[in-house]
């Protein structure tokens, strides 16, 4: 079977078979599909040695029907226009779908970004940030990057920096991006908003004991074994959290091997060692399998692909062993590998859907830079006074005396309870509507991800018919 789609062929693929079940124009439908604006960047930087190298770099947005547009920024050597393009794309839908007033957009830049000095990549990401600007692709309220593969807090401060600088007078510049470091306006969470939100959807997926029925497994994450492939920012907190939740994290694949321990991996443990020693295949307690592409067909119950697109395919879908496959990183699973793990009654829980925890803390983040006030600061104290006279009137009445542990729980919220609250109620939430939506047209008849991508193209043909944007 020839997988020759591009990604953002593969995408536009996933959108139409979605169309089929809506009732739209077909004009409509053809311009939500479209990516309305690319630009290519190209640029020369001075390396550390003094040569002089040519950088290539691209911003996409996908979408208007909202704005700002929003969506990571990417370095990798496999970034080109088109991947950049679906990526765009899988924003604007992933927006729609859990409900941030965002377009989509999505920028990279083609480097590996070992090859680089620290000093070099600050270079790189100021004049990128530069060319943006003057491009008029970043703004607070025109399109706002943030962390993805290949980035984090320190390419997101750069990029403050390099705004500010060129906008010393606007008020709401620090909302020009997010997944910024907590000093410098970003927020609680963040950081490990996209693992902690694929957990969240996990744990509503696993909560369904017909769902769970007929992929043969039992209700809740308690116990299950997991796959995770990819260990970085989302593949390390996915594994942090899916511990905290009493599954077993089994195996992680990394670029350079995979290592593997039916017992369950220390996720901490396995962190410490690659930060000591560069690689998690130095991890003592486990067994070392060479080729990673391996690992992904051992036996476990959840695969959670968190490393880059393309990586299940009609190569290794017949033999992947899993139950669920919990899509972490965006584009894992080829269209025909897709159809071959539907058929074999895998469970897919989608990109669209599952990965969207990283975006919906960024729109905290932007809401917070905007505000310029840190969330719980106005309420905190007024709600813990509040619960202390509670308590107070209780062991009064009663003559019960509450423990300290007791007592710690009826805390006032603060920044964090507050952006892990909205982030599970926005996890439940989506999902509920996709098994709403499943219903609705008979599972399996709509798949996850095709309904999620039902539910997203209703929510944004509903926005461009009410604006009545047409000319
Ligand atoms: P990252 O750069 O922090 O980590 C990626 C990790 O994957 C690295 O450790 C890398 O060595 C590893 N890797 C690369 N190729 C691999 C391979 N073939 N096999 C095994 N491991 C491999 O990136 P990230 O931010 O964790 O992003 C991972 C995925 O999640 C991407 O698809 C990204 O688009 C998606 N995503 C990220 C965020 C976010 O907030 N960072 C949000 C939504 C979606």
């Amino acid at each position: 079977m020839a997988e020759n789609f591009s990604f953002f062929q593969k995408v536009n693929k996933d959108f139409d078979k979605a169309a089929q079940f809506t009732e739209h124009p077909p004009g409509l439908l053809e311009h939500i599909k479209n990516c309305n604006n690319s630009c290519r960047f190209t640029f020369p930087i001075k390396r550390d040695d003094g040569t002089i190298q040519t950088i290539h770099g691209w911003r996409a947005e996908h979408s208007h029907h909202k704005l700002p547009t929003k969506g990571g920024i990417r370095y990798s050597m496999l970034v080109n226009e088109d991947e950049i393009m679906a990526l765009a794309a899988l924003m604007t839908y992933k927006c729609a779908l859990v409900d941030v007033p965002f377009g989509g957009a999505k920028g990279g830049i083609q480097l590996d970004r070992s090859e680089y000095s620290e000093s070099e990549l600050e270079r790189i990401t100021r004049r990128y940030t530069y060319e943006l600007i003057q491009k008029n692709y970043i703004g607070p309220g025109i399109d706002v990057p943030a962390p993805d593969f290949g980035t984090g807090e320190a390419e997101m401060a750069w990029i403050l920096d390099t705004y500010l600088t060129m906008h010393p007078d606007k008020l709401n510049a620090i909302a020009c991006v997010t997944g910024k470091p907590i000093e410098q306006n970003g927020i609680q969470g963040r950081k490990e908003a996209t693992g902690r939100g694929v957990v969240f959807g996990l744990q509503e997926a696993c909560s369904y004991a017909d769902d769970m029925k007929q992929v043969g497994l039992s209700p809740g994450l308690q116990g299950k074994t997991v796959i995770v492939q990819g260990f970085g920012n989302v593949g390390y907190h996915t594994a942090k959290f899916l511990t905290e939740s009493e599954a077993s994290v089994i195996g992680i694949a990394e670029i350079d091997g995979a290592i593997y321990n039916p017992k369950g991996l220390d996720v901490e443990k396995v962190a410490m060692c690659r930060a000591e020693t560069g690689s998690i295949c130095h991890y003592p307690d486990a067994v070392v399998i060479e080729n990673p592409l391996d690992s992904l067909a051992l036996a476990c119950d959840i695969l959670v692909p968190a490393a880059l697109e393309n990586q299940l395919t009609v190569a290794n879908a017949p033999r992947i062993n899993a139950r669920i496959i919990a899509e972490a990183a965006n584009g894992p699973t080829t269209t025909n590998a897709d159809a071959i793990l539907q058929k074999r009654g895998i469970l897919i829980i989608p990109d669209t859907y599952l990965n969207a925890g990283g975006v919906t803390v960024s729109y905290f983040e932007w809401l917070r830079n905007l505000w310029h006030v840190r969330f719980g600061r106005l309420g905190r104290r007024f709600e813990e006074n509040t619960h202390n006279v509670m308590l107070r009137a209780v062991e009064k009445a009663t003559g019960y005396q509450f423990s300290d542990d007791e007592r710690e729980l009826m805390h006032g919220a603060d920044e964090e309870d507050l952006v892990n609250s909205g982030l599970q109620d926005t996890m439940a939430n989506a999902y509920q509507e996709i098994r709403e939506t499943q219903r609705c047209h008979g599972n399996p008849a709509v798949d996850c991800r095709t309904a999620a991508f039902i539910n997203a193209i209703n929510k944004i043909a509903v926005c461009y018919l009410q604006l009545g944007i047409f000319p």
